[in-house]
């Protein structure tokens, strides 16, 4: 008997690019001796529903889309008793996590590693009710980096848009909050966090920190302190360039689990989507929870 694949995607997703690509993705799954149930989103947050009503006489769940849709077929599996190994083609303009996990850019090869890779064992992020795959940030970084169009980052680089983000700083809302981790509490006004589990954010590799694995139920955390004069916002931009260079105002660490408190509700954003306003934030590594496919060479 065939094995069966339910195949759910965002038409819209990645200026619509998996509309030229569709048929031979499909043809690509059928010769490898699966049935597929194709599903095209309607709607935000329809992935989900997708995947939970839907999932049971399937041997796999396959998403195409951006970080988001993604996000959203993980949130429906992770709901579910049985989960299912999870396929992804992406058809984003960023895919920072498509790109931690090796996973081609080009959207057939992509399907052939959906069919022809092997599972890997991915952390999950609970954060409160929800999920996120693979950042959880609020403050100033979360709208410059997702506002701001992946030709103009090309452009401008790592360094002039982490710039462009900082010369607003003394401008910017800050957030007085409470962090508290195994490790250790951390009190202050903070203008930008981000909890991650990837090699990249935003489109840019190895702002996260080094030695990032996504299988070892670590979240890589950074934080950034209100600066309180010129000098401080000088010493955030050379830290953030350079990342040898060490300022008081960052925080960098890893940590299984924390939980963030605020006085006042904070937005804060998931995998690159609205998450809601929090006051209080727990966030928990969901260690190796979701078998994902990936290149059969990627560790
Ligand atoms: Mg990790």
């Amino acid at each position: 008997m065939a094995k069966q694949m339910l195949f759910v995607y965002n038409p819209r997703a990645g200026k619509a690019q998996i509309r030229s690509n569709l048929l031979d993705i499909i043809d690509t799954f059928v010769k490898a001796g699966y049935e597929v149930t194709v599903y095209p989103t309607q709607a935000a947050g329809d992935a989900v529903k997708a995947v939970r009503e839907r999932r049971d006489g399937y041997d796999m769940v396959v998403c195409s889309g951006g970080d988001g849709t993604l996000d959203e077929v993980v949130s429906g599996m992770m709901k579910s008793e049985k989960r299912l190994p999870v396929g992804y083609v992406p058809a984003g303009s960023t895919n920072d996590f498509a790109n931690s996990l090796g996973i081609p850019k080009s959207m057939l090869q992509a399907a052939d590693v959906v069919v022809n890779g092997r599972n890997f064992a991915c952390d999950v992020g609970k954060f409160n009710h929800s999920i996120f795959i693979y950042v959880a940030a609020f403050g100033i970084f979360t709208d410059v980096s997702y506002e701001t169009p992946q030709d103009t980052k090309n452009v401008l680089g790592h360094a002039a848009y982490l710039i462009e983000g900082v010369k607003r700083l003394p401008s910017v809302r800050s957030y007085p909050l409470k962090i508290t981790c195994k490790e250790s509490v951390i009190e202050g006004e903070f203008l930008y966090g981000m909890i991650t589990n990837s090699h990249s954010v935003g489109g840019f590799r190895g702002i996260t920190g080094q030695n990032v694995a996504l299988d070892d139920g670590l979240f890589e955390v950074t934080l950034i302190r209100k600066p309180s004069n010129p000098l401080d916002i000088n010493n955030i931009i050379r830290a953030l360039v350079d990342k040898r260079v060490k300022s008081e105002h960052i925080y960098t660490f890893t940590t299984e689990k924390l939980k963030v408190e605020s006085e006042e509700p904070v937005a804060w954003t998931l995998d690159g989507e609205f998450g809601g306003e929090h006051l209080t934030v727990e966030i928990e590594s969901w260690h190796q929870a979701l078998e994902i496919r990936v290149p059969k060479e990627t560790d």
